[in-house]
């Protein structure tokens, strides 16, 4: 319905709103604003890096819809892959959103590890590597984009200076993308608070897993990511780097895993249930990093085995 018929309330005029067809006019224009800033943000990106341009097409081609939202709180933007769509917050300014294009649809080329069948340390160390990787994608994008669009490197340098160094530091020695990416993307897990954020919305995620039998199961070992992240050595994967959680998280994972379902019967034996995080490093509220459980207790028992 378009238009009604005018409304008389007590003597007094009240004209016909139309709002259907006001609000049909408001969001034709809305997306064509839309779809104009769009247009726009993929002729910027294309021209300003091959590498951005190679990920946005390679991203197309695989049927990945681009949009904006109104509706993203915070973030700049995010990839769902139930819809198949990458999303860009509309509130947001150009400079922060051109390399946020870039990261959104190299996850959209991503194959994550899905879901609760995953323990609490294959997990994490999953979706650190997809957040990482997708991170030194954009630094590549955003070393090629500087001159062309500088303040979308200056924007992305003022809150990932270190991994963005990491990346131009590489680059100016070797001359190679890949090995410059893979310095971006270690330098990703050096930043212990920026990383904990995402390890806490991991064991938010993994808790909802404590009633399905199947949960908390697989590991992700550290060949599988190398990989998946060829451009990034093995060792780091097993590195202290790579595998160091904050006391809290360590914590929170072993009550999610020792709360599972498989284990309600369990209650006389509670403290030698297997728990994943005892293979991570683990950082104290003092900063100090300890070694993980599990390799504590491997070196112990050797070391009973040789004293024999
Ligand atoms: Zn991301």
């Amino acid at each position: 319905m378009s238009s009604s018929a005018p409304i008389i309330l007590g003597g007094v005029f009240i004209p016909p709103v139309q709002t259907n067809q006001m609000d049909a006019e408001a969001k034709k224009k809305r997306d064509e604003a839309r779809k104009q800033r769009l247009d726009s943000f993929k002729k910027r990106v294309f021209e300003s890096s091959s590498i951005a341009k190679e990920i946005i097409e390679a991203s197309m081609a695989k049927g990945v819809g681009i949009c904006f939202d109104s509706d993203l709180g915070g973030c700049l933007g995010c990839f769902s892959p139930s819809m198949n769509v990458v999303c860009l917050n509309e509130k947001m300014k150009d400079e922060q959103l051109l390399s946020t294009l870039v990261h959104e649809c190299q996850h959209s080329l991503q194959t994550p590890e899905q879901g609760m069948e995953n323990t609490g340390k294959g997990y994490i160390s999953s979706v650190r590597a997809l957040e990482a990787d997708a991170m030194a994608h954009q630094c590549a994008a955003l070393y090629q984009m500087q001159k062309k669009e500088p303040e979308a490197f200056n924007d992305f340098m003022k809150s990932h200076g270190g991994i963005m160094m990491a990346y131009t530091q590489e680059f100016y020695k070797t001359k190679d993308a890949n090995k410059a990416k893979a310095a971006a993307f270690k330098a990703w897990y050096a930043d212990a608070k920026y990383v904990e954020k995402y390890d806490h919305s991991c064991c938010e995620f993994l808790e909802q897993g404590m009633m399905y039998s199947g949960a908390y199961k697989k590991d992700v070992s550290s060949e599988k990511l190398a990989e998946k992240f060829s451009y990034v050595p093995e060792e780091f994967f097993k590195s202290k780097e790579a595998n160091t959680v904050s006391e809290q998280t360590a914590k929170d994972i072993a009550s999610i895993e020792k709360a599972h379902i498989r284990h309600a019967l369990n209650w006389f034996n509670r403290s030698n249930i297997k728990v994943s995080c005892d293979d991570f490093y683990v950082r104290d509220q003092k900063g100090e990093v300890h070694p993980p459980k599990n390799q504590v207790k491997a070196a112990l028992l050797k070391n009973k085995a040789m004293s024999r």
